[in-house]
């Protein structure tokens, strides 16, 4: 259980980059921002029992929200793992399974590594996706509760139950989504219902099925490119218009969006739009950028995620959101400061809805979920990707200069 310091004020800040602003903290959430008045009474050094903090007018983000993880499957913490098996989706899925024992994965500890690093580089709120599958079934989600709960509220966490191996191809699977669902998994995933189960039709109606059910989100894998991963979003639309589902339904991937001809795109992202279908990226190097401003245009909400961290699919990847932000920045070809703004939003505030907030800002009534670093202003924080000075979430100090106090 945490024992880090409670904030009642955050001094000095800048936030977005605006003119020095105090924020009042309390219950967890932002009270009040106001201008900072630098001739109020002197600071106390010991915010373990005033809870008052000095911002030192630094740059104050809200906590990067990862729209897209999976902190059940990390070897974060462990010594090296050789990449190994063979490659594709179906390759790594085998190479896997093959060694997650061996790694003690699931296992609380490694989760807990990958979540307080996330922590550290100032993500508080993660959607993650967890395997649920026929050889751990739905131990792997309780494993992420406990040592999300672990961290006593450091980060928010919300899971999609995740058929990794399959959903039809794998019998009973579909049945161990539907527990999920109704023990409380936030959403059920999927994957390439097409080219993995080879029949989307059936998988997709599974899934929208459970979730009309138990009210529970849909976010699915969707790798398959071109019109054979443009046709399965359309059966998505379709399927989110007739069950009501709109603004609970992702894709997450969905290569084939950045790579249809204009008007074919153009026609989708409307569609899209129209049914409240929201997606999630993970900034891949050597894909086609999504179109994220006709995306955004279109009312299509985008969220930014690390994808896996460390494990057996890659050794790449370190949690660090910013970092994926500079990517996410250079690859979709932004240089004018607003669309570098745009990105620090994609990878903050306009994520909210991917971890089930009606707001996460730096405003009165947010949670208390603030990033202080040391830019000059949002674009600079958005291209050098500075060392998190402070990290605050739930009211709480959480992480000091590199250095995670949870
Ligand atoms: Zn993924």
């Amino acid at each position: 259980m945490t024992t880090s310091p409670r904030v009642s004020t955050i001094r000095n800040v800048r936030p977005w980059g605006g003119p020095a602003a105090d924020l009042h903290v309390a219950d967890g959430a932002i009270t009040a921002v106001v201008p900072h008045d630098p001739a109020a009474a002197a600071l106390s050094t010991d915010p373990s029992t005033d809870g008052v903090v000095d911002g030192k007018g630094l740059l104050a983000l809200p906590g990067l929200v990862n729209a897209h993880a999976h902190v059940d499957k990390s070897w974060w913490g462990k010594p090296w793992v050789s990449y190994g098996g063979e490659g594709g989706t179906q390759g790594r899925i085998a190479h896997e399974r093959a060694h997650r024992d061996e790694l003690g994965i699931p296992g609380v500890d490694v989760t807990l590594a990958v979540l307080r690093e996330s922590v550290r580089t100032g993500t508080t709120a993660v959607r993650s996706h967890v395997d649920v599958d026929l050889g751990v079934g739905l131990r792997g989600i309780e494993v992420v509760r406990e040592a999300a709960a672990a961290l006593g509220g450091a980060v928010h966490v919300e899971i999609v139950a995740f058929p990794q191996d399959g959903v039809l191809r794998r019998p009973g699977v579909l049945e161990l989504l539907e527990q999920a669902a109704a023990a409380g998994a936030e959403h059920v995933g999927g994957l390439d219902p097409a080219s993995i189960d080879r029949d989307p039709v059936r998988q997709l109606d599974g899934l929208f099925g459970i979730a009309e059910r138990h009210g529970v989100g849909v976010d699915v894998h969707l790798h398959d490119g071109g019109d054979l991963g443009a046709f399965q979003i359309e059966l998505m639309i379709e399927r989110t218009l007739r069950a009501g589902l709109q603004g609970r339904v992702n894709v997450a991937h969905g290569f084939a969006v950045g790579q249809l001809a204009p008007s074919r795109q153009a026609d989708l992202v409307a569609a899209m739009g129209e049914a409240g279908i929201t997606m999630t990226t993970v900034a891949p190097i050597g894909a086609v950028p999504l179109p994220l401003h006709a995306l955004r245009d279109a009312g299509v909400d985008v969220g930014l995620g690390t994808d896996g961290i460390r494990d057996l699919w890659s050794p790449y990847g370190t949690g660090d959101l910013l970092t994926l932000t500079t990517q996410l920045a250079r690859l979709s070809g932004f240089r004018h400061d607003e669309d570098l703004v745009t990105a620090a939003r994609v990878a903050s505030s306009d994520a909210a809805r991917f971890v089930g907030r009606p707001v996460h800002d730096l405003v009165p009534g947010a949670p208390a979920d603030v990033v202080l670093v040391d830019a000059e202003n949002v674009p600079d924080a958005v291209v050098r990707a500075p060392r998190r000075a402070l990290v605050v979430a739930g009211g709480r100090v959480v992480a000091r200069d590199g250095e995670v106090l949870v």
